[in-house]
């Protein structure tokens, strides 16, 4: 990921020479454009510049059945993918999964034990009971003691992960993981790593919202990324402009329910059991990895602004945490997310 403001110094330094071969001009070749529903959301992938050489329909086709793929592998609601057999198997010793499972296991893991728990793909079993998971929607806040009942299954040191050879482990039989926090941004990095082993250079990845990014648009453009603004307003709360990066983000605004005029999360704290309740709408992550800016950016809507400001500046990550304060937006961003805007 290269720092747009650099870019601009070097305008500024070069002069007209570099002016001249930054004059935007439309990137020559075919462009691509493919989406559809993965994941319980959508996908989009454009590419921009596609030799003649390159077969469309078979790299749509491709990047379909990647998509596919792992879905079939990861997903909590098909009764047959390997995470499910995973959650289905009682027994404890190491259970093999693909190299994929394995890598965004570790991942997660990776993440919880930064934010000692507080984002866990152990979770399942308490997003269940709050309505939120493949089982049925819910109709009343679960009891006090379901969920005190339900969280002593829940713990990410309960679960192991090994990468060669790829293998999980519980060390309770009925421990469950779902991998949605996480495994849209894995998906984007590998549709995103297919694209640039064709040598392709310019493109945009997005799986509802997680998205990666190389090169320039269709126009000759650095590509734009909006990030929304969680108060609805018809304008984007601020426009990135980079030469390339993960942009990963996590609201609070837009997937809950409400029982009795208060509003419920599907983001749940595993450390309290229940939704998350606090002023955080937005969290957005920018990285070079879109599995990591996705997990993260649900662990900082986990975490709240203050929590969440100081583990990204201790971990060095670009977060932007948008807060609701009465009427408007509080703003908390990270050193490194000031230092990628214009
Ligand atoms: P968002 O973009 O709003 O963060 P994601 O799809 O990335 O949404 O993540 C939300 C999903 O993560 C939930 O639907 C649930 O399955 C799972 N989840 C909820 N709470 C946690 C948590 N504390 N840690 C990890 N995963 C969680
Ligand atoms: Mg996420």
């Amino acid at each position: 990921m290269r720092k747009i403001r650099f870019e601009v110094l070097l305008v500024a330094a070069i002069g007209l020479v570099v002016l001249a071969s930054c004059d935007k001009q439309a990137v020559p070749g075919a462009i691509l454009e493919l989406n559809g529903p993965v994941m319980g959301t959508r996908f989009n992938v454009q590419v921009v510049g596609m030799p003649e050489s390159l077969d469309k329909e078979a790299l749509a086709a491709e990047i379909r059945a990647t998509l596919d793929g792992i879905n079939a592998t990861m997903s909590t609601y098909l009764a047959e993918s390997e995470v499910s057999q995973f959650n289905q198997y009682a027994g404890t010793d190491w259970f093999p999964v693909s190299a994929s499972t394995a890598k965004v296991t570790e991942a997660a893991q990776k993440i919880s034990a930064a934010t000692g728990g507080a984002f866990d793909i152990t979770v399942g079993p308490l997003v269940n009971i709050w309505g939120f998971g493949p089982e049925s929607a819910l109709e009343a806040m679960p009891d006090r003691s379901v969920i005190a009942a339900v969280s002593e299954r829940i713990g990410y040191q309960k679960l192991d992960v090994r990468v060669d050879p790829p293998a999980l482990k519980k060390s309770e039989p009925d421990l469950y993981i779902d991998l949605s926090a996480i495994a849209k941004g894995y998906a984007v990095d590998v549709v995103c790593d297919l694209l640039a082993d064709k040598g392709l250079e310019n493109f945009l990845v997005d799986i509802g919202g997680e998205l990666r990014f190389t090169g320039r648009n269709a126009q000759g453009d650095l590509w734009r990324v909006a990030i929304e603004n969680p108060r609805g307003d018809r304008k984007p709360y601020e426009v990135l402009s980079l030469e390339g990066g993960a942009v990963a983000t996590s609201g609070n605004y837009r997937n809950y329910f409400e029982i009795g005029g208060q509003r419920f999360s599907h983001t749940i704290d595993p450390r309290t059991g229940r939704p998350v309740n606090h002023s955080l709408v937005l969290a957005t992550i920018v990285s070079d990895e879109a599995m990591t800016a996705d997990g993260w950016a649900t662990a900082m809507i986990v975490l709240g602004a203050e929590e969440g400001i100081v583990v990204a500046e201790r971990e060095g990550l670009a977060a932007l945490l948008l807060s609701e304060d009465g009427e408007s937006l509080r703003e908390a961003s990270s050193s490194a997310m000031e230092s990628l805007r214009d």
